[in-house]
């Protein structure tokens, strides 16, 4: 008998045994494995059970379900991050309603299974309630004591909102009555249950939760009231009734009365929940793999919906949106968890509970303290209280703003609780970008007076035209318009209006409604819980400060402040300081890449500067000439009949050129800087316009006939494989030595102004697909540069280098490096030519891809390690050995991706470069990526 080594999940071992003349594979907990062995029996219990299943050739010992306290925080990938930290809460003795977890694993068995829960996985759950049972001492659907349960799903990334819950499972129309006159509050019994049918109708049979808040409001209305709590119970028991009578009429079936079967529906909405839409969004924004499944934590309830001794609360130890530290949160009496969640009643502060449940709140605030110091870091609780007595339901590590992010980990460091480095791999680089957004200006903010001031919910500014739905915020965002969301609250099905606002402000719920928490994870200002505002959604207006709006008008928002603001406020960029300085050193002491900028103008060189980079690693000339009157040589140079014409053309175009490369070289202050030879098909060039070919026809001397006819042969079926590239330096040479001619005396030119700077220009030939292509565009530019620097008499060094971006390059690297001083990987193109992908054009079938599970992110964004890294290995392996002092890096969008990132660090670059605003993203990948790998 032998097993193979521990499975990457925690605790199971596979392996194979021989038993009667066969051979089975198994897998089996690493606990019972190691019990098994030291009692020296494994092999007899082994032997027994082939016997059983002798005619079944793989055996799985699988275990699929855990009780809380056979788990433990190291094992989310299992259980989930919800899953694995009841376990560790219950491994510290915290009070927590008891139950169990159902693994990631079952849920990928589900989908294997063609989604469907099989009979092993079945028997294993019935066999945990009955456990839960005995722990609890209660019974599904008990006279006496009957059992109720949440099932609530959790991933081992937390994904807060995006998959489903159902509280109050286990009720029918006798248990109800049984805790309506055990418990003397038939109120609450019989709210738990219209609660349970409505959640379950919504979550398991997809009854759309609006025909329920009907129902609600019409009861409200006909008894007068505003407030669900004002409701009796008899006003409950008739809802409870007329809900069951929609899903009769919605469903065609009677709502189910027995507790298994409803688990086990509950159980399989929650693995469906995996796959909707917008956990399939988040997942792909998130980097979460699809492969990951969740888990699914069944658990007692503890009602928090009992009476005025009752209570729900969600509680962050640092305030998620400015990291401040102490105990941040909010609390609603008589109430359960989704209340405060969904918005519906506006909670008192967290704080107010000390008066109203002072033992509960002591307690709470002790938990507190052992869960930071515990997981060291900000925690993000949900907890309720029932008949004064805390239950904690959840803890993880909370979700913050990037801001917050920064001052959490520099206080944990200061705090002694964690080291530089450990503060540096807490930062999620992608949310630093909201760091990077635009403020108010501040002048123009003093002038300005607030409409009103809400919940400053989600930091940062936005300035925007009104909206009133997440489609109308997408398509006007489709249209180039900033637009500021506003709705009464939001829902999970917003998130990508959410993700094309500026901003969002709703009317109701607070800092942890759905639209402060995913507009947070997300990086986009929110103002919500603005309850001045007399909304009408429908006719899409609103009513604020005595002022109407309607959708179009403009509004400024603070997601730092909560101000809201009439009209149009002019925001400025942020930079980079106090904290956010402290980690980008941290993270610069511990990376080994370096990170360059993708800078075309000197304004975006000098924000790149700004923000940390350490040169140029691509600058796309051609972006140099759609300003001003620069594109009319450059048009005279594309429509130039004879190399005479062109070189004429060129010649206005050189001091253009050089005066923009000096300024680059200034704006990098010494460091390096890539230039790009001219790339693009020269179609995208010329002119479109009757106005603008006549110009060239006059400039020309030409007939606008002519002109016609030029553009007519300058077009192309294919044009990204077509006319560009090294292909122009080799067809028209004279292209490539004006711009060497520029590069370099610029480059002599501030060298003699900055003699202490190292100027070394690079000279990039791009799209190269043989060594004799850059063997040929070398020629001309080492023949121009060196005349160049002789006739200056000056001593300045150059490279010449190439890009990498056509497959072939790859696989002929050794023959290419012969001849280059530098690679660089431009992945857009070698993605668009390693799929075959239009990368103009993929986004109109990408999103198919996605649906039917055949990508999980777009690979013009995310690299494909399999493939295109592939060749970027290739590349490096074979260039290296001929070269050892190639320098290597990547400019493709790619370079600003911190999982491309980390992959760009593995395989041993030298640098990746990225856009401006990347690059704190990239510093801090890179530093996460050297800290991981050490
Ligand atoms: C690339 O192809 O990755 C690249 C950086 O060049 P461009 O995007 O300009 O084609
Ligand atoms: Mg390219």
């Amino acid at each position: 008998m032998r097993y193979n080594e521990v499975s990457r999940h925690t605790g199971y071992l596979p392996g194979v045994f021989c038993a009667q003349g066969k051979e089975y594979s198994f897998i089996a907990q690493k606990k019972l494995w190691q019990r098994a062995t030291s009692a020296g029996s494994c092999a007899a219990v082994l032997e027994r059970t082939a016997a059983k299943i002798q005619n079944r050739r793989n055996y799985i010992m699988a275990k699929w379900v855990y009780l809380f306290s056979e788990g433990n925080a190291n094992m989310r990938e299992l259980l989930g991050g919800k899953g694995a930290n009841l376990a560790e809460m219950t491994g510290l003795g915290l009070p927590v309603p008891q139950g169990f977890t159902i693994t990631t694993e079952a849920c990928t068995q589900y989908y294997e299974d063609g989604q469907t829960i099989n009979d092993e996985i079945q028997a294993q759950i019935n066999e945990y309630i009955g456990k839960m049972e005995e722990i609890t001492g209660k019974k599904f659907g008990d006279s006496e004591n009957p059992l109720l349960v949440s099932v609530r799903s959790g991933a081992r990334a937390s994904m807060p909102g995006m998959m489903d819950t159902i509280l109050n499972l286990g009720l029918n129309e006798t248990v109800v009555n049984v805790l309506a006159e055990k418990s003397g509050n038939p109120r609450w019994a019989w709210d738990c249950y219209r609660r349970f049918i409505q959640m379950f109708s919504d979550v398991v049979m997809e009854v759309g939760k609006k025909y329920f808040e009907e129902l609600i409001d019409k009861m409200k209305l006909d008894r007068g009231v505003t407030q669900d709590v004002e409701l009796s119970a008899d006003d409950l028991k008739e809802l409870a009734n007329q809900f069951k009578a929609e899903y009769k009429g919605k469903i065609g079936k009677d709502f189910p009365d027995d507790p298994k079967e409803q688990l086990m529906e509950a159980i399989k909405a929650v693995f469906r929940s995996w796959d909707n839409p917008r956990a399939n969004v988040y997942r792909r924004d998130n980097d979460i793999p699809y492969s990951w499944g969740t888990a699914v934590n069944v658990q007692s309830m503890a009602f928090g919906n009992m009476g005025d001794d009752c209570g729900t609360g969600v509680a962050f130890t640092r305030d998620p949106a400015t990291g401040e530290n102490g105990l941040f949160g909010e609390f609603l009496t008589n109430a359960q968890g989704e209340d405060v969640v969904a918005g519906v009643r506006t909670p008192m502060h967290i704080s107010e509970m000390a008066d109203k449940f002072p033992e509960a709140f002591q307690q709470f605030k002790e938990v507190c303290s052992i869960l930071e110091k515990h997981y060291r870091d900000m925690q993000d609780m949900e907890f309720t209280v029932e008949h004064g007595k805390l239950y904690m339901l959840q803890t993880r590590n909370g979700k913050r703003t990037a801001q917050a992010a920064l001052k959490i980990a520099c206080d944990l460091v200061d705090e002694g609780m964690r080291t530089e480095e450990e503060a540096v791999a807490m930062i999620d680089p992608r949310n630093l970008d909201t760091l990077l957004h635009p403020q108010f200006d501040r002048a123009s903010l003093v002038r300005a007076t607030p409409a009103a001031r809400a919940l400053a919910a989600s930091p940062g500014a936005a300035c925007g035209q009104i909206v009133f739905s997440a489609e109308d915020a997408k398509s006007w965002h489709a249209k180039g318009k900033k637009v500021v969301l506003v709705r009464l609250e939001t829902s999970p099905e917003d998130i990508e209006g959410m993700k094309a606002a500026q901003g969002i402000l709703t009317v109701r719920g607070g800092m942890t409604s759905h639209a402060a928490v995913v507009a947070r994870g997300m990086g986009t200002c929110c103002v919500s819980g603005c309850s001045e505002i007399a909304m009408d959604e429908e006719n899409k207006k609103f009513t604020l400060a005595g002022k109407e709006y309607h959708e179009g008008d403009w509004l400024s928002i603070d997601g730092s402040t909560g101000n809201i603001y009439d009209g149009v406020i002019p925001t400025v960029d942020a930079t980079i300081a106090g904290e956010f300085g402290r980690i980008m050193g941290w993270a610069d002491k511990y990376r080994k890449l370096q990170v360059r900028t993708n800078a075309d103008t000197p304004s975006d060189a000098k924000k790149a500067r700004e923000l940390g980079a350490e040169g140029i690693g691509l600058c796309r000339t051609e972006h140099m000439f759609f300003e001003g009157d620069r594109i009319d040589a450059f048009r005279e140079m594309i429509c130039a009949d004879t190399t005479e014409e062109r070189e004429a053309a060129l010649e206005k175009l050189l001091p253009v050129q050089q005066s923009d490369f000096e300024k680059l070289y200034e704006a990098m202050e010494g460091n390096p800087v890539t230039i790009r030879f001219l790339d693009p098909p020269l179609h995208e060039f010329v002119p479109q316009t009757d106005e603008d070919i006549q110009k060239l026809a006059d400039s020309q001397g030409k007939t606008v006939e002519q002109i016609h006819q030029i553009i007519d042969s300058l077009h192309e079926f294919n044009p990204m494989m077509g006319h560009r590239g090294v292909r122009l330096a080799v067809t028209y040479p004279e292209i490539a030595k004006m711009q060497t001619k520029a590069v370099i005396r610029a480059a002599i030119n501030v060298k003699k102004a900055h003699p202490d700077w190292n100027i070394c220009p690079e000279i990039m030939i791009p799209l190269i697909g043989d060594d004799k292509e850059l063997k040929f565009a070398k020629k001309t530019v080492v023949e121009t540069a060196d005349a160049e620097i002789a006739a200056a008499g000056s001593d300045l060094k150059y490279l010449v280098g190439t890009m990498i971006e056509i497959p072939r390059a790859a696989l002929t690297a050794d023959a290419i490096a012969k001849d280059a001083d530098f690679f660089c990987f431009g992945t857009n193109d070698l993605t668009q030519m390693t799929f075959g992908f239009s990368r103009d054009d993929a986004g109109k079938f990408l999103e198919a891809y996605y649906e039917r599970k055949i990508f999980e992110n777009d690979p013009f964004t995310k690299l494909d390690q399999n493939g295109v890294g592939k060749l970027m290995e290739m590349a490096i392996n074979l260039g290296k050995p001929v070269n050892p002092n190639l320098h290597i890096g990547i400019c493709g969008e790619h370079g600003g991706d911190p999982s491309s990132v980390e992959f760009c660090h593995k395989i041993g670059l030298d640098y990746v470069s990225c856009s401006p605003f990347r690059v704190p993203i990239a510093r801090l990948a890179a530093a996460q990526a050297a800290i991981a790998n050490k």
